[in-house]
């Protein structure tokens, strides 16, 4: 989740006073950067995914689940059998908010070569084999996006108590400080982002109202000391800390292109697909032992994080604060950063104005100046004592300090200073899936579409205000089916953004007659088309494939992978957050009143946990895939 530092974390108050000094020294940071690589060319397609993991315990004789605290020491030993014995070890493992987390990725990043779809199921088969075997019999590696009972008396193991008072990290009335990763940055992040918001993070999520769910729905909090009874409203399920956020999981794929102009074109075609593919994978629908009405974590994820002050939500007039400020940290994104998309940039940006203003008198360009200007209007939220003078030629912390806070659906990554790396895009809306095999479409569905986008040079871009609204819908329980998203309808009409940005056959204009260039569509019909509406993803998929040297054996693979996506679209098969409803639905000990009890998380986990290891099928959720990579 961001950079590392060691050493000791400042407070808020401490952190808030070097705020303009890690900016200005960021921002120097940036321009060092981009002034040795702006011009680097010809760096070759590379890529990666990054899976988030949890470590769960099956209590059989209690019939209980339990998160399990100890991420911290599980990759330690990740980490001491695998890349410190190994440069060339086919694993990374890296820490995530939550102690009870782990995130896995290849040893070395996948090339641009066909046959390579037929080794990322093979290394995330690995990746939990791995973990696995440094586990004990009880303990289990689990890809969940949520754990349904996150923040439920009892839930982790071993067993701690939230520390609803000012001293605790999270102060939340059911969230551990104990389930944060020990490592500094993260108490730090948790405990600086309610600080600087002058009140707990608020997260409302509605509840789904079955039979017999109380209407309205109100829940007493007895350790409360008012704050939550302010905060929490009628018919939400009410959480208050940012493990409820940040201590979900969800699957990445990051993108190295050949050039700066490719990965800014690339960032923003692939910003379209985020609420898209985000609503593909839904997988989150319940949280804190209850059932929500919406099936994806992100929204929960913006409000865990929120440090936005009263002012800056505008909530009062600003007085000690200089900005309003629309959205959370964690967001979508604002901008875009092609030059194609220049004119689709129908959003408010706030941003740092002096910033801007260095940032062009120093030959970067509008787009790209703003987009960092709109990044920097943020302030640090973990500074550690001893970096905090830092050699801006060859260091990138303090850029990194604010890039790396701010999470949207698309990141634009610069290389780091002094490494062979270029310019990348991160991919990060997707929830994770319960199985390799799924993850591993997921994540070759994106890389797939990212080759076709630039051997076809397609165009997908909407004003970014249509993507915000199709954010919203996607979160949405069912949204893969009932949801309708804005979507451009010739995607083969844009201009090429790589050459330059001056096309003719695009007429901006058109986006605000009556003869808009996107409409209304269906998943099923963005995924797989629909005759004199879209041509659909999957045959543009299909067509390229068509045309490349692929040996049987990966093209077998990559069939498989997007069937799956096919029947996920077209409702022939279920989402993961769909699944887990008929499971809860259906379970014996469901009452039809929105709560999931220990019993029935235990049945399900375990089912999940049958399923993942490939000991269980499970046809309505993934088909029958065969399985090839044990
Ligand atoms: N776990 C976060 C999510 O579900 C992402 C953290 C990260 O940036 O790695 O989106
Ligand atoms: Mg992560």
């Amino acid at each position: 989740m961001g950079l590392l530092s060691h050493g000791s974390p400042l407070g808020w108050e401490e952190t808030k006073k070097y705020a303009d000094h890690v900016r200005k020294h960021g921002i120097l940071q940036f321009l060092n950067i981009y002034n040795k690589v702006k011009d680097r060319q010809k760096d070759v397609l590379k890529w990666g995914d990054e899976v988030e993991y949890m470590l769960v315990e099956m209590d059989i004789k209690n019939e209980k689940v339990h998160i399990v605290l100890n991420g911290g020491e599980v990759l330690e030993t990740l980490q001491d059998k695998g890349e410190k014995t190994d440069p060339n070890h086919p694993t990374l493992w890296r820490p995530e908010y939550g102690s009870y987390m782990l995130e896995g990725t290849p040893g070395q990043p996948y090339g641009g070569d066909m046959s390579v779809f037929n080794t990322v199921e093979d290394n995330m088969g690995k990746r939990r084999r791995e973990a696995s075997s440094v586990l004990n019999e009880k303990e289990t590696l689990l890809t969940i996006t949520s754990f349904p009972r996150l923040g439920c008396p009892g839930f982790t193991q071993p067993g701690y108590l939230p520390t609803p008072v000012e001293r605790g990290v999270s102060k939340s009335l059911f969230f551990p400080d104990e389930a944060i990763n020990r490592h500094p940055r993260f108490s730090t992040l948790t405990r600086n982002i309610r600080h600087r918001r002058g009140e707990k993070v608020v997260i409302n999520v509605p509840i789904f109202k079955d039979k017999n769910t109380p209407s309205p729905f109100v829940e007493k909090f007895p350790e409360d000391d008012g704050e939550a009874a302010a905060a929490a409203l009628p018919d939400h399920i009410y959480m208050d800390a940012m493990g409820f956020g940040m201590g979900n999981c969800c699957l990445q794929v990051t993108f190295q292109a050949c050039s700066i102009d490719e990965a800014r074109y690339l960032y923003d075609q692939l910003a379209t697909f985020c609420p898209i593919v985000m609503a593909l994978s839904a997988a989150s629908p319940f949280y804190r032992g209850y059932v929500s009405d919406i099936d994806c974590r992100w929204g929960v994820i913006s409000a865990s994080v929120d440090d936005r002050t009263q002012e800056e939500r505008g909530l009062k007039p600003l007085k000690n604060n200089k900005y309003r400020i629309f959205k959370s940290r964690y967001d979508s994104i604002d901008s875009y950063l092609s030059s194609c998309g220049e004119k689709y940039n129908d959003i408010d940006l706030t941003i740092d104005e002096e910033i801007y203003k260095q940032l062009l008198s120093a030959g970067i360009d509008k787009l790209l100046a703003q987009h960092i200007a709109h990044l920097f209007i943020r302030d640090p939220l973990s500074l550690f004592e001893e970096k905090i003078n830092l050699d801006d030629e060859n260091e990138s912390d303090h850029f990194e300090n604010i890039q790396s806070t701010n999470w949207q659906t698309m990141r634009f990554k610069p290389p780091p200073p002094n490494s062979d790396i270029g310019w990348r895009v991160e991919f990060r809306p997707m929830e994770v899936q319960l199985t390799d095999f799924e993850n591993s479409a997921y994540v070759c569905f994106i890389v797939l579409l990212t080759r076709v986008i630039l051997s076809y040079k397609l165009d997908f871009l909407i004003p970014l205000s249509k993507v915000d609204e199709n954010m919203k819908v996607a979160q949405k329980r069912n949204a893969v089916q009932e949801g309708m998203f804005y979507f451009r309808k010739d995607i083969f009409k844009g201009c090429n953004p790589v050459l330059d940005g001056t096309s003719s056959a695009h007429n901006g204009l058109e986006i605000d007659g009556g003869n808009e260039e996107y409409t209304l569509m269906s998943i099923d019909t963005i995924i797989n088309g629909k005759e004199g509406v879209f041509q659909g993803l999957i045959p543009i998929l299909n067509c390229y494939l068509e045309n490349m040297e692929v040996d049987v054996d990966t093209r077998c693979t990559i069939l498989n992978y997007l069937k799956l996506i096919k029947k996920r679209a077209s409702g022939s098969l279920m989402t993961m957050a769909k699944w887990m409803r008929v499971f809860v639905a259906d379970h014996p000990e469901y009452k039809q009143d929105s709560v999931i009890t220990d019993k029935i998380n235990y049945d399900l986990l375990l089912r999940c946990d049958r399923i993942a290891k490939g000991e269980e099928r499970c046809p309505e959720l993934i088909g029958d895939p065969i399985n090839r990579f044990k």
